[in-house]
């Protein structure tokens, strides 16, 4: 008999793949094969103090939604707080901007402890849990206290930074040390992998355990990659549909003698938008022949506001682009396009397609699915180009992208002046090997590898 598969997330998707980001479908087709719950904060935020969170069930086919509101204390602590002012900069080795709380660590721990008992009302003897995320990595801790015997999975969606970087937080060991209550732990690349088995060691004097497994204090840790995919076939399927080949035509007739290059993030510091519109300006001087020649579109979806840094990076994002417009627009021709809001996806495959080239420069990115989804939306006769950073995860599987330093302003003025001007035989080249790899790492295969890794961990509380 399979197992049924409890997924365990900080926020639960509404349940419509269709209108949800590659992880939803990703887990949503698991959930589907397996029949499962997906357990997650609601979204709400109430006011006055939660002592234990009241559940509330819904049910889509054969996939039960679970989901609580956290209270206004909780919320400020466990999420805008300890998950996102603390861990997010210091996975994405941005320890300058982390905000260390010492009472933020209860409030993390209570919301962990939440999603525990949460759990315990629901397992079956043979249930597997599937935990993602930074947000909740106490959760398998927790659940050991309460005796659960059952196998425990975590996927880390974020990067895995040196040790040193782990290090700078306080009271690292409590919380890396907690890994071992999971029987398996997925990283997004090898270089995560590395970095993880370097601070399990040196920092925890944990032992290795053969090639994927350590070993501390009685409990086995497996440990492993994973990078995520996208569900390809789907991706490209929207362009079939009504809204994104409504937004297509418009563009090719907006931009019929110019080109369009794209770039698509979260409103993150970890994105290096600044760094990519100081590109886009370091272009335009050093080829004032691209003049006229391009226009990038950037989407940068707001979030996160509660966050100083993200207050910050707004304001900073508003000043350049302004900038960049002002200094080198024309009556004719404007050199960027800012949208401060989110797109939908079939909007966003309509984009893609008609761009010549997408601009994926993130500082720091656990994977970066924006980088596959523009493959899998491109003409195969006559694909645009991949600009990648080269510290994004998936960098490691897209080598042969045209791989860039965000960092190095030239550098990546030089690779989009590339971009404009590389043949089409270059392009198709290039293409042919890249979407070649996001078909075959699918969403599928991320989802059904980890969780035939997960059940091939010994269940169970010891070595
Ligand atoms: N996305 C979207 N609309 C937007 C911006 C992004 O649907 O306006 C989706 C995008 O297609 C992708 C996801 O959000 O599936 C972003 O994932 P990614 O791994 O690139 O970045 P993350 O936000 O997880 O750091």
């Amino acid at each position: 008999m399979t197992s049924r598969l409890v997924v365990v997330s900080n926020r639960v998707p509404d349940g419509h793949a269709s209108a949800a980001g590659g992880l939803a479908v990703a887990l949503l087709d698991a959930l589907r094969d397996h029949g499962g719950v997906w357990l997650g904060w609601s979204g709400h935020v109430v006011d006055s103090d939660i002592d234990a969170p009241r559940l509330r069930h819904s049910r889509q086919a054969n996939i039960r939604r679970v989901t609580f509101d956290l209270d206004r204390r909780t919320h400020d602590g466990y999420y805008c707080g300890y998950s996102n002012g603390a861990l997010w900069p210091v996975l994405h080795g941005r320890v300058d901007l982390a905000r260390f709380d010492p009472g933020q660590w209860e409030d993390y721990r209570r919301a962990n402890r939440w999603f525990a008992h949460a759990l315990m009302q629901m397992l079956g003897e043979q249930d597997l849990v599937w935990i993602h995320d930074y947000h909740l990595l106490l959760v398998a801790q927790e659940l050991r206290g309460l005796l659960s015997r059952h196998r425990i999975g975590l996927f880390l969606h974020t990067p895995l930074p040196a040790p040193d970087a782990l290090a700078a937080l306080p009271g690292h060991q409590r919380l890396l040390e907690a890994l071992f209550d999971f029987d398996l732990v997925g990283l997004q690349t090898r270089g995560d992998l590395a970095h993880l088995a370097d601070y399990l060691q040196a920092e925890l004097g944990a032992r290795r355990d053969g090639d994927d497994a350590f070993v501390h204090r009685g409990r086995r840790l497996r440990v492993q990659a994973f990078p995520i995919g996208i569900d390809a076939e789907a991706f490209r399927d929207l362009l079939r549909e009504r809204e994104a080949q409504d937004i297509q035509g418009l563009l090719r007739r907006q931009y019929a003698r110019r080109e369009l290059l794209v770039a698509v993030d979260r409103m993150d510091y970890s994105k290096g938008i600044p760094q990519r519109l100081q590109a886009l300006r370091e272009l335009y001087s050093r080829h004032p022949e691209d003049r006229g020649r391009a226009t990038l579109i950037q989407i940068a979806v707001p979030g996160r506001e509660g966050v100083q840094a993200y207050r910050e990076l707004s304001a900073e994002v508003e000043r350049l682009s302004g900038a960049l417009n002002g200094d080198f627009g024309e009556l004719e021709w404007i050199p960027l396009r800012l949208l401060r809001r989110a797109v939908s996806r079939r909007r966003l495959a309509g984009l893609f397609h008609a761009s010549k080239a997408a601009l994926v420069t993130p500082l720091r990115d656990g994977m970066n699915l924006v980088a596959k989804e523009y493959l899998a939306a491109q003409d195969r006769q006559d694909p645009g180009v991949l600009i990648l950073s080269r510290f994004a995860g998936a960098a490691e599987q897209l080598g042969g992208a045209v791989l860039v330093n965000p960092y190095d302003v030239e550098g990546v003025a030089e690779a989009i002046h590339q971009a404009l001007h590389m043949s089409r035989e270059q392009r198709c080249e290039r293409h042919r090997e890249l979407i070649a790899c996001v078909e075959q790492h699918d969403a599928r295969w991320w989802s059904r590898s980890f969780v035939a890794a997960l059940q091939g961990c010994k269940p169970g509380l010891q070595e």
